[in-house]
């Protein structure tokens, strides 16, 4: 950088002079005619005015208020999810760069540009600044994308997965079904992700994941309705953003999958380690492509939707 800053600072001396030259040569050569010559030699002064850099840095000044902002409010914002107070919006930082196609090391000043361009797109006003108005174009961005038709899986559509697909290996076989095409979808991921060595997932000889391996296990799939009822007398505070009257896994089409920490528990110290994991944020890049949405609340709640 310090180079390209010294060539630059450079450049524009040797085009002084130049320029300089050329207003000497016009002024020496005034009364004749002018030769086409000057207008080539005068070119790199306008280029000089667009280079990168210089448009980059403006960029990120313009954005640098904004971006102060958003490092108070990643942590801060006060909001309403599911009948409970929330704080900020970094749980959510992964799926946001995602939608931003920004990187999770992007600095704070281009995460801002882009966020800018996004609100444009949407309609908001583009300060660059995630607010609660932007926050919630995201949640129902994210809602929007989750399954439609959540009709009780009838039991024909409906396959029982082996207990090694499972975080908890001694499942009951009543609690292992899965609608049919949400397992082949499923298994052809947990394919993908083993075959990533940056995951380095365990695994067997024949590609399946490894006993002891935790990671994509399946902590929870299809729910009767009498195992959904059952779940929600264990804990009846849970609210609506907990256990849903109508819940998707009645489908078959939900599945929570391990994604690091307490495996289903919402409470943000825990979501922080789990939106952290290389498998969860593997999951926020690739899942899409399998088929699978999340429920941005619930790191480990993904739904097919194909
Ligand atoms: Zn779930």
């Amino acid at each position: 950088m310090k180079n390209i800053r010294v060539n630059i600072v450079l450049t524009v001396a040797a085009l002084a002079v130049l320029a300089g030259a050329v207003s000497l040569a016009a002024r020496s050569s005034r009364g004749q005619t002018q030769s086409p010559k000057t207008d080539t030699r005068v070119k790199p002064t306008v280029l000089i005015t667009e280079r990168g850099p210089t448009a980059k840095e403006n960029a990120s000044a313009a954005f640098a208020a904004a971006a102060a902002q958003n490092a108070v409010l990643e942590n801060e914002l006060s909001w309403k999810f599911g009948g409970k107070e929330q704080h900020g919006w970094y749980l959510y930082h992964s799926l946001i760069g995602r939608i931003l196609n920004t990187q999770g090391d992007a600095a704070p000043t281009d995460f801002a540009a882009a966020l800018a361009v996004w609100q444009k797109n949407k309609g908001l006003s583009p300060s660059g600044v995630l607010d609660e108005d932007s926050l919630r174009a995201f949640v129902s961005g994210w809602q929007s994308n989750r399954l439609k038709n959540r009709a009780y899986a009838e039991p024909d559509q409906l396959v029982t997965a082996p207990a090694s697909d499972f975080f908890d290996p001694e499942r009951v076989a009543d609690l292992r079904r899965v609608e049919r095409s949400t397992y082949a979808a499923y298994k052809q991921m947990v394919a993908a992700a083993i075959a990533d060595p940056t995951l380095n997932l365990a695994h067997t000889p024949q590609g399946e994941l490894a006993p002891a391996e935790k990671y994509f296990k399946i902590v929870s799939a299809f729910r009767s309705r009498e195992y959904q009822d059952e779940l929600r007398r264990q804990s009846p505070n849970a609210g609506s953003a907990g256990l849903a009257v109508n819940s998707p896994h009645s489908t078959g089409r939900a599945l929570d999958f391990y994604v690091g920490g307490d495996p289903v528990d919402t409470r943000d110290a825990n979501r922080a380690i789990q939106v952290k994991t290389p498998v969860y944020q593997w999951l926020v890049r690739n899942a899409e492509r399998f088929g699978f949405r999340p429920y941005f609340y619930e790191p480990w709640h993904w739904e097919y939707v194909k």
